[in-house]
């Protein structure tokens, strides 16, 4: 089966949006865009260019700078994901890092990086059938997306998911680092002046503090269901 419609994703850092994403991508034969790679992505190369030092950024260099920067997801058939691209170079693990997820709100609240990059998201979804997850996606990139979700849990329940997967990587992180970045990303995407992290009016909220992964994944089925 596959779908002629977008789905967009919202929710807080770590909540498990792109487990959704993923199963519905591979369930209905849709292509998954996590546009929180995207973000990263650019804030590894202003990380390696100085762009942005001990969380201040040079506007000047990064307006610079954008034309250079090109993003890209290729799908890796042996590990079965969609891996980032960087200026041609698979970035995929780097960005995942905790130095990343420190500066990344920094750079996403930036108006010059949002724009190319949800141009660079509306473009994609002109072919349909896609499912993007991120923090606007239903309120400014698809505001006519088919189906919204707008997914969260607990802060406590989203750090020790994300905490354990950094552990299982070979990261070396403490606890309370994970759950204050968490904590940090959150308040700066609510309260950044430009898109922030708003449930869409018409979107369905998903809080899967409780939620086992299966309760989850028939809980979508219905609502893909519904829009069919
Ligand atoms: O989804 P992920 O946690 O990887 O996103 C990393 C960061 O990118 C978020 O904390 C947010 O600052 C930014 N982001 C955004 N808009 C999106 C997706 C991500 O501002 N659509």
């Amino acid at each position: 089966m596959s779908l002629p419609f977008n789905i967009a994703i919202d929710g807080h850092s770590s909540c498990g949006k792109s487990t959704i994403a993923k199963f519905i991508a591979e369930k209905y034969g849709m292509r998954y865009i996590d546009t929180g790679a995207m973000y990263r992505a650019i804030t590894l190369y202003c990380m390696r260019n100085k762009i942005i030092q001990n969380k201040e950024v040079d506007l000047g260099l990064l307006q610079n700078s954008l034309d250079e920067i090109s993003i890209n997801f290729e799908y890796n058939s042996d590990l079965k994901k969609s891996e980032t691209f960087l200026n041609n170079e698979n970035v995929e693990d780097l960005i995942r890092g905790i130095e990343v997820s420190e500066n990344v709100s920094i750079i996403a609240q930036i108006k010059e990086v949002r724009e190319k990059l949800i141009l660079l998201q509306q473009e994609i979804g002109k072919s349909k059938n896609v499912v993007m997850d991120g923090r606007d996606i239903g309120t400014v990139v698809f505001p006519n997306a088919k189906l919204k979700l707008f997914v969260t849990a607990s802060s406590e329940v989203r750090a020790k998911r994300r905490f354990d997967e950094l552990v299982i990587k070979g990261d070396i992180v403490s606890f309370d680092e994970v759950f204050g970045n968490l904590n940090q990303r959150d308040e700066h995407d609510t309260n950044r002046k430009i898109n922030p992290l708003i449930m869409a009016k018409d979107a369905v909220l998903i809080d899967n503090t409780d939620l086992s992964i299966a309760e989850q994944n028939s809980k979508i089925d219905k609502l893909i269901y519904s829009k069919i």
